[in-house]
């Protein structure tokens, strides 16, 4: 393959190639192309992130560091000595409420990882080691925006290696009460996710679309975290939302959204769960070929339905290539045109 001079730092030298090659690709699919190409990927430099922790309401910093392909999502305390690494994967999962936690934050754990893992999974970051100078993630502006802002701007870099897929094989399902939640198999990764409040302002709202990192960027990604004011007092005696504000979250007090700005979308909030379903399922480890339907879910569901997928052996399997790595770039292209068609999301 002959790179052209044309790299820039938000696009890889591959997609580089593929879109001289095919420019149409670039221009029906440009975010599908990433997940075509089966190889691991990280990112091509390190980038620090400064904020607050929601619920500590304390200063929170990380640094995204490349890392070599094999290596995972990996999560490093660097204000404990000797803090063994923290993978980031369902089975290190101590608490969904409110939340995801990795671990024992008192100890050696982190918590609030979704909105970070939701932007590495979605922009198809495969091998990353997250320095974080405390016990949970900064918050940002509630969404995965600036995690997206910040892996554009050093870019994403393509490694030797080939990218496995976690394959679902069989339907498994989690139901509790009224709530419900599905892996299937499915020739993709897709979301379908409906939330079902009973208030006016959100009411029953569904987001469901294909996953690709163009979807992520553009439909997901700056959907924030909302909350009802009247549980905000509860949440504080618990020692949660500490850090919360109209400038991390969108907060609702009698049917009202508070943030002067109103919504970013009117289904924002379906959007955000979309958002934070897509962070919790890469905790598998893997990225996932399969549909997730969720209805009335949440961290906890997401994290019931990774536990019940790997308690059956023959319900998924580990996928080095999927079956459209065998058709050309440019029947790539169609399928990402497809994706995108408009009865989509
Ligand atoms: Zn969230």
């Amino acid at each position: 393959m002959v790179l052209t001079k044309t790299q820039s730092l938000t696009v890889c030298d591959v997609c580089v190639h593929i879109s001289n090659e095919f420019p149409d690709a670039r221009l029906k699919g440009r975010g599908r192309m990433t997940n075509h190409i089966d190889r691991q990927t990280t990112l091509a430099d390190q980038v620090t992130l400064t904020g607050i922790g929601v619920h500590s309401g304390k200063p929170a910093s990380i640094t995204l560091l490349p890392a070599d392909a094999g290596t995972g999502i990996v999560f490093q305390r660097t204000d404990k000595d000797d803090a063994a690494e923290i993978p980031a994967l369902w089975n290190r999962v101590t608490q969904t409420s409110l939340q995801t936690v990795l671990g024992d934050p008192s100890e050696n754990g982190m918590s609030t990882v979704e909105h970070l893992m939701a932007a590495l999974a979605g922009m198809g970051i495969d091998n990353l080691i997250i320095e974080v100078d405390g016990p949970e993630m900064p918050i940002m502006d509630g969404s995965s925006a600036a995690f997206v802002d910040a892996i554009d701007q050093v870019g994403v870099k393509h490694l030797d290696r080939g990218r496995r897929y976690l394959k679902v094989k069989k339907p498994v399902r989690v139901d509790n009460g009224s709530a419900w939640c599905e892996l299937k198999p499915y020739d993709g990764t897709r979301f379908e996710i409906t939330i079902d409040f009973d208030t006016p302002l959100i009411g029953r709202q569904t987001f469901a679309s294909d996953l690709t990192p163009q979807v992520f960027r553009e439909e997901l990604c700056r959907a924030r975290t909302f909350g009802y004011v009247k549980d905000v007092e509860q949440l504080w005696k618990m020692g949660f939302a500490l850090g919360s504000s109209l400038e991390n979250s969108v907060a609702i007090a009698e049917d009202k959204v508070l943030n002067p700005e109103g919504t970013r979308w009117q289904d924002e909030f379906a959007r955000h769960k979309a958002l934070d379903a897509v962070g919790d399922l890469s905790l598998a480890g893997l990225p996932i070929l399969g549909l997730y339907r969720s209805y009335k879910g949440g961290h906890k569901m997401n994290n019931a339905i990774l536990a019940k997928l790997f308690e059956d052996k023959s319900a998924y399997e580990i996928v080095e290539a999927p079956a459209f790595r065998e058709v050309g770039h440019a029947e790539n292209a169609g399928l990402a045109a497809a994706a995108f068609g408009p009865d989509v999301s």
